[in-house]
């Protein structure tokens, strides 16, 4: 009468006590273990799960973290793809994000037992990379930098633009409505597609604050052209007493030979700009921040300003962002400087490991993309391994998510935004889903 497994569903309690279950409480909390613990006892009820294995499956069914992200492995071929977190961190940073999560000295000066300079390390590290700044200063991200320069060198005065660059960056994010905010004036200038050097001298006038360059980051306008660059524009506001402000995106410290039309930190500097904005997440490859360089004066400004308070970024960023600069090749350039032949190796490895173990998988050439991080027209050659299509959804579904892209009706696996390293454990999730 009583063998029905149905009436021997294990007790809460006993179940938390279970040395396994009591560590995992331990570590994750209890909440967690014990939403698991009611889950396989509902599983036991209804007669799916037998009473004796109600333990193990609520050890398995447990979070690897209390946190609420989980780690996807990114095949789409997208390097900077912002639905997945923009760029992956170094283990370099890593590592130095886990040092400076407790507490630190991120205001301490240790050698005198006063307090420091907050961030130090971080911003030595910018002036180090770009030898063309005064100074520096860490927020948010580029949106935070934006409109601190707005609010603090431009509210209830202009601020000159070209229409050319008043740009959608994604999700809604409007520059132009982001600089409205602040209580800067815009002064737009130009037409669409052209602006010349007179647009903007012809817009200066005594309540001009500050000129801003925005980089259009995801779009290129083509045919009857024509921009004012920082070089053109600089000469022409120097002596003028009006900054000129160039946001350019996507971070990059130095050109690259891949990304002629990137500008870089260094170069916008050294050109004539009196400030640069810059996220920190993007082809720098390190963590979400906005990086303000340039002169001394203008970037005082901006710290002192009460604003800068509430868009500072945290310890962990700061050690990120420090260990991006100091450290080994973050991994967004690393996939960007990948050889192509490196690429067709991996994906022959990978398509022969998966084809043996019985998948109908094949390497093939592909188109790998920078994405949310610029260059919206450059297509990186690359190489993947072909699924048939109804493996995507079940990939992305896995205990270790992997996101790949469809492609002439097949999942394509593109190996340019998975580091080498990644390959086994990317090999292992394939084989698990196939089960
Ligand atoms: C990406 C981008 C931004 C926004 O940067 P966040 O760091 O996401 O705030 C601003 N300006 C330009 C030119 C960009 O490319």
């Amino acid at each position: 009468m009583t063998a029905d497994p149905r009436r021997q569903v294990p007790r809460t309690d006993t179940l938390l006590a279970e040395p396994r279950l009591a560590a995992a409480a331990a570590r994750l909390g209890r909440e967690l273990v014990k939403d698991a613990v009611q889950t396989v006892q509902q599983r036991v009820r209804s007669g799916e799960l037998p009473p004796a294995d109600a333990a193990g499956a609520a050890l398995a069914a447990l979070p690897g973290t209390a946190g609420g992200l989980r780690p996807v492995l990114n095949a789409t071929g997208v390097l900077v793809h912002t639905n997945l977190g923009r760029a992956p961190l170094s283990a370099a940073a890593v590592e130095a994000v886990a040092a400076a999560s407790g507490t630190t000295d991120v205001e301490l000066d240790l050698a005198t037992g006063r307090r420091g300079p907050r961030g130090e390390g971080a911003l030595g590290a910018l002036l180090a990379a770009v030898p063309a700044a005064e100074a520096a200063l860490v927020v948010n991200n580029c949106a935070a930098a934006l409109a601190l320069v707005a609010t603090a060198l431009a509210q209830g005065r202009e601020l000159v633009v070209s229409r050319g660059e008043l740009v959608e960056i994604g999700d809604g994010f409007r520059i132009p409505e982001l600089l409205a905010a602040t209580g800067a004036r815009l002064r737009e200038v130009g037409t669409t597609n052209r602006v010349s050097l007179a647009d903007y001298t012809g817009a200066l006038g005594p309540d001009t604050a500050v000129v801003l360059k925005v980089h259009p980051s995801n779009f290129v306008v083509r045919g009857f052209t024509r921009a004012a660059d920082v070089a053109e524009l600089a000469p022409a506001l120097a002596g003028t007493g009006v900054p000129l402000v160039a946001d350019v995106g996507s971070g990059l410290l130095r050109p690259h030979p891949l990304l002629p039309d990137e500008p870089d930190l260094q170069s916008t500097l050294a050109a004539g700009a009196d400030l640069v904005l810059a996220s920190g997440d993007k082809l720098l490859g390190g963590p979400q921040a906005g990086l303000v360089l340039g002169r001394t004066e203008l970037v005082q400004r901006l710290r002192r300003h009460p604003l800068y308070r509430a868009l500072r970024v945290d310890k962990t960023t700061l050690a990120a962002l420090e260990a991006t600069l100091r450290g080994p090749q973050p991994p967004v350039q690393r996939m960007l400087d990948t050889a192509p032949a490196d690429l067709r190796r991996r994906a022959g490895a990978l398509a022969a490991r998966l084809a043996a173990a019985g998948l109908d998988a094949v390497a093939v050439g592909s188109t790998a993309r920078i994405g949310g991080g610029g260059a919206p027209e450059l297509e990186l050659p690359s190489a993947a391994v072909s699924l048939p299509a109804g493996y995507a959804e079940p990939l992305r579904r896995a205990a270790r998510p992997v996101v790949g892209h469809l492609a002439g009706g097949r999942t394509v696996l593109d190996l340019r935004s998975v580091l080498p390293e990644q390959d086994a454990e990317l090999g292992d999730a394939v084989l698990a889903v196939r089960a």
